[in-house]
Parts: C-alpha cells; sequence; structure tokens
C-alpha cells in the first residue's frame, strides 16, 4: 500500500502553506458534509528536460463542470490555476522524479448552498516512474450511485466514500482495486480508474451513462488505439464479460495503464496483447517520447536534468 506523503508545502488561501499548518474549519462545509470537488493532475519530465502536465486544461475544465453541479464557486481562470500548480511545483519537484497532484476546491464558508466561498487548494506528492504493476481485480458488492443521487461525473471526495468501502472489501479478498457495478449489475468504473475490456481485440470500455466518470486518459487510450488500427468501443458492459474477457485493465491519471491478473480470483491470459501496446503508447505519449497532438503537454518548470 502506497503510504499518504506530507510534502513541506501546499497552496492554500492563494499562498503557500506549510503541510501542518494546511487547516480546514470543523464548521465549514468542506468538513461538515465532504464538500470539495478535486482533479488529480500527473506531470512528467519530457526529453527536453522540462517537467509538464498532462492535459491540464481537460482538468481544469472538468474541475469547473464539478463545481458547477455542486453549485461551487470557482474563480480562478486557467491561468490562475496554472500559476497556483506551477508556484507549488517550484518548491517540491526532485530532479528525476516525476509528480502527481491534487487540485481540491474545499467549500470554506457557507451553508446549505448559501453563501459558499471555495479555496482552491494544490497539494503534490512525489510519484512512481517505473511501469505500473500488474494486479489482481475483484468484483465489489458495493455498487456505484445513480446520477440522480450521487452523480459519478462529479469528481467529489464524497463520492470516493463507496471506493474506499470497495477497496477495504478488496484487501480481505486479496485484491488491490475493485469494480463497481451500477444499479443494473453492470460494470461502470473501478474506484478511481475506468475499466477497459478487450473482447475479440476490441477494447470496450462504459461510456460514462453506465456510471463512469468522464475520463481524460480512456479518451487518450481511444485516441491511441484509433491510430494504432484497433477498435475501441463504448459500450455497457455485463458482469459475465468481466469473467470472460481476454484482457482488463484501468486507466487513469493515476493509475495510467495498469493490467489486471485475475478478475475476482480468476486468472486471466497471461499475455495481454493489446492493453501491453497501448499501456506503452500511452506512457510515450505522456513521457514526451513519441508525443501526440492530442495529448498537450504544458511544461511547468524549465529543465532542471
Ligand atoms: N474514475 C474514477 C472514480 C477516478 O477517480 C478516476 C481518476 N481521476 C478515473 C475514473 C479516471 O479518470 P482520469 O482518466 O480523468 O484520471
Amino acid at each position: 500500500m502506497v503510504k499518504l506523503q506530507k510534502p513541506r508545502f501546499v497552496y492554500m488561501g492563494g499562498t503557500l502553506k506549510a503541510w501542518d499548518d494546511a487547516n480546514l474549519h470543523i464548521g465549514s462545509e468542506a468538513v461538515l458534509r465532504g464538500l470539495n470537488v478535486f482533479e488529480g493532475v500527473r506531470g512528467y519530465w519530457q526529453p527536453d528536460g522540462s517537467f509538464a502536465l498532462i492535459k491540464l486544461r481537460s482538468h481544469y475544465e472538468r474541475l469547473r463542470r464539478s463545481a458547477r453541479l455542486l453549485y461551487l464557486p470557482f474563480e480562478e481562470s486557467y491561468d490562475q490555476y496554472k500559476a497556483a500548480l506551477q508556484l507549488l511545483c517550484r518548491e517540491l519537484l526532485q530532479p528525476g522524479r516525476d509528480m502527481w497532484f491534487r487540485t481540491t476546491l474545499y467549500a470554506i464558508q457557507g451553508h446549505w448552498g448559501e453563501d459558499t466561498v471555495s479555496d482552491l487548494v494544490v497539494t503534490g506528492y512525489q510519484a512512481e516512474m517505473g511501469l505500473p504493476r500488474a494486479f489482481d481485480l475483484g468484483v465489489s458488492t458495493w455498487r456505484r450511485s445513480e446520477d440522480v443521487a450521487l452523480p459519478a461525473r462529479i469528481k467529489t471526495g464524497t463520492n470516493y466514500q463507496v471506493g474506499r468501502l470497495a477497496r477495504i472489501e478488496g484487501r480481505a479478498r486479496g485484491c488491490q482495486d475493485m469494480v463497481l457495478l451500477n444499479r443494473f449489475g453492470r460494470a461502470s468504473e473501478a474506484t478511481a480508474a475506468c475499466l477497459l475490456v478487450v473482447r475479440d481485440g476490441t477494447v470496450l470500455t462504459p461510456p460514462a451513462s453506465e456510471g463512469a466518470l468522464e475520463s481524460i486518459t480512456a479518451a487518450i487510450i481511444e485516441v491511441l488505439a484509433r491510430g494504432a488500427g484497433i477498435p475501441f468501443e463504448r459500450r455497457p458492459i455485463d458482469r459475465t464479460e468481466l469473467l470472460i474477457a481476454d484482457e482488463i485493465g484501468l486507466c487513469g491519471t493515476m493509475d495510467e495503464l495498469r493490467i489486471a491478473k485475475t478478475i475476482d480470483g480468476i486468472p486471466l491470459p497471461s499475455q495481454a496483447p493489446i492493453l501491453g501496446q497501448l499501456q506503452n503508447r500511452y506512457l510515450e505519449t505522456v513521457r514526451g517520447v513519441t508525443p501526440h497532438p492530442y495529448v498537450d503537454v504544458t511544461p511547468l518548470c524549465p529543465g532542471m536534468n
């Protein structure tokens, strides 16, 4: 299990603060009701020696959509958002280590949706640089909530309570991540990543209307798959299709593209030729080895190495 890192600084209240001073009040809706929206953004060292964030504008826009759905004011422009990341990145970046950032809007004032004030907080962490490790995947008994309850489309911390329960259930079964089914008993996504299922040479992923986040990584994988002549389809996926899949993987900003070894204790074929190929392409793209026009990279800090 990855331990929570405690970086020296965070960005909060428009400035840098020491980690230990970055507190929220117990009376805030952020604490009372878990009212926040967030984005995980990943940065990679590029071949020209710069450090760059991947699809930053798409993350900013999704944060804006999440904020809108929860009636959270979000005043920062894209340039201010980027500047906040830059300020923190300059403090925390280390040569030869990639990073990921969590950019969160917390409701720090307001009551039941009146007079809401939010604050943009950015935290940054060192990321592993190796090939994403293969893992054991299970199917949880916990369900993804509905669009009319707690919509999966909103990237809010509250949505992750079910994911947390699923991970606790998964650990007891020896699984490192779990698929959440939707109310129809079909696959929606995993706890913090989207599902990729290969059947008969086609890569499948459930559409957002099945209870999946509108994933930025899945959109990248779709573009890369099409570019490589691999069919990619967004369609509902039955639970039984997981059990007879040729390959299963997860994709997301943090997970990159990670390949499952087993599903609910059943071994998957030891070779994953299609997801393996897409994994390589994805990593080469975000690391700037094979840039792709769809995958915009935003340099944050000039070369240090
Ligand atoms: N679903 C959930 C629940 C997630 O937390 C994530 C990670 N952000 C994803 C899917 C993948 O989304 P993205 O590719 O945009 O990171």
